[in-house]
């Protein structure tokens, strides 16, 4: 049997990036010469094998043919004879499609070395079109390397452009394309991700809710880039050069999806948008299965990011029902990701990415004088149950209010 590193291992080194995880490809040997290495298998009936020892996978070489719609629709077929020519030719992207031998000799018969240094991300064969999730992973390296210059190849897109056309997008389930959304949403530049689905028609199926935001007008005076598709994204690359974690770049994404809804005789403005929103984002959360931290933080960013804006106008009784809504006293680093995304809203406008934005501070030291009124002296005077939740309301109240004046000359 012969082995060699493969894909990501091989592509990164070339391009001198750290490599991470090494997968392996495993030519002329059978499932039972692997077993008898100590190798273990990785689920029964598929040809992928764990390491004894660096616990690294290891699969044997292999065809793959699409025999139906979705994922569950693919025969694969491993033998001792398949070639590793074979094997690489259906992966999805020539750079993905090289493989290295213990000498750190190259195969690369799909030439990925020359789109390496050509900065092109292309697809191996017509094959690609069989998993519609090469259409997120296509716009993930593009998100990925977007910083090297690289570019989707035309006959690449032309290609995603027909599988986000067949309707073959809506075969992926959840989890899969979850995976890819998130892992997209944590690169330097997120913003190449949407917008690369966006170019070739995938945006519209997978999330016909952030589409609709291309070509909506808001007020200029306080949005200089005016369309809300395009600030939207500037929104989203702020949470990545801010270093954002998943949540709050899921919200800053989602934030503003009502200003699709609004009857075109109302642009620019928006009225109500926040509220008009929350369906759409509860939508778009349930059909990627979002994890439940993600889906509550879109949630209240889309409902109070005005809120949030608006910081240091609002009335002292506002501001406390905006910190009861989020149970600042249970849930602080809820309130701080929210605070953060109000930020990113802000600073993703154009030509005011570097406005201080004095909400933040404002808004931490609010939830800290909430949280700092004792509950001590109202249990020793008596109150109890409601009467004891009300009392501390009136005393947060009251903090508040102090709060603000102190503040806010
Ligand atoms: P990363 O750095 O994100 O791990 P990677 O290229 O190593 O990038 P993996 O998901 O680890 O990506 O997959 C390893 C290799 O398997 C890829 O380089 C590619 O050759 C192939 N591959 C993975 N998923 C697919 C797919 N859906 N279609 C075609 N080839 C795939
Ligand atoms: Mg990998």
């Amino acid at each position: 049997m012969q082995i060699y590193k493969v894909g990501g291992a091989v592509r990164d080194r070339l391009l001198g990036k750290a490599v991470t995880d090494i997968d392996w490809v495993v030519v002329g040997a059978t499932t039972e010469e692997m077993l008898a290495k100590g190798f273990r298998p990785v689920g029964a009936d598929f040809p992928v094998f764990l390491h004894p020892k660096s616990g690294e996978e290891y699969a044997l070489a292999r065809t793959e043919r699409k025999s139906g719609r979705g994922y569950g629709g693919f025969t694969f077929h491993a033998s001792p004879e398949v070639t590793l020519e074979e094997d690489l030719i259906r992966r999805d992207l020539t750079i993905n499609a090289m493989a290295e031998d213990d000498q750190q000799n190259l195969t690369d018969p799909y030439h990925g070395q020359r789109d390496l240094e050509e900065r092109i991300l292309r697809h191996v064969s017509p094959a690609f079109a069989e998993d519609p999730l090469r259409v997120l992973r296509v716009a993930r390296f593009a998100a990925r390397y977007a910083e090297l210059g690289f570019k989707v190849a035309p006959e690449t897109l032309e290609l995603m452009r027909q599988l986000s056309a067949s309707g073959e997008l809506q075969a992926l389930t959840a989890e899969r394309s979850w995976k890819e959304i998130s892992r997209a949403l944590m690169e330097d530049q997120p913003q190449v991700f949407i917008q690369v689905l966006r170019d070739c028609g995938a945006l519209k199926v997978l999330m016909p809710e952030v589409d609709a935001l291309f070509g909506v007008p808001q007020p200029e005076a306080h949005h200089p880039e005016i369309d809300s598709g395009l600030h939207t994204l500037s929104v989203l690359e702020q949470s990545a050069l801010h270093k954002q974690p998943l949540t709050v770049r899921w919200a800053c994404l989602l934030h503003d999806l009502g200003k699709g809804l609004t009857p075109e005789e109302e642009w620019p403005r928006h009225i109500a948008h926040e509220h008009k929103g929350l369906k759409l984002i509860k939508a778009v959360n349930e059909r990627f299965k979002a994890p439940k931290d993600c889906q509550e933080l879109a949630l209240l960013v889309g409902q109070y990011h005005t809120h949030g804006h608006r910081a240091l106008e609002l009335k002292a009784s506002t501001l406390l029902e905006l910190l009861q809504s989020f149970d600042v006293y249970r849930r602080p680093q809820r309130f701080e990701e929210f605070i953060v995304a109000c930020e990113m809203d802000a600073r993703g406008r154009k030509g005011l990415e570097q406005r201080s934005y004095p909400q933040a501070d404002y808004l931490r030291g609010a939830a800290n004088v909430a949280r700092s009124v004792a509950v001590q002296p109202l249990l020793e005077k008596g109150f109890k149950g409601p009467e004891l939740g009300e009392a501390l309301k009136r005393e947060r109240l009251k903090a508040l209010k102090a709060y603000k004046e102190s503040a806010v000359p």
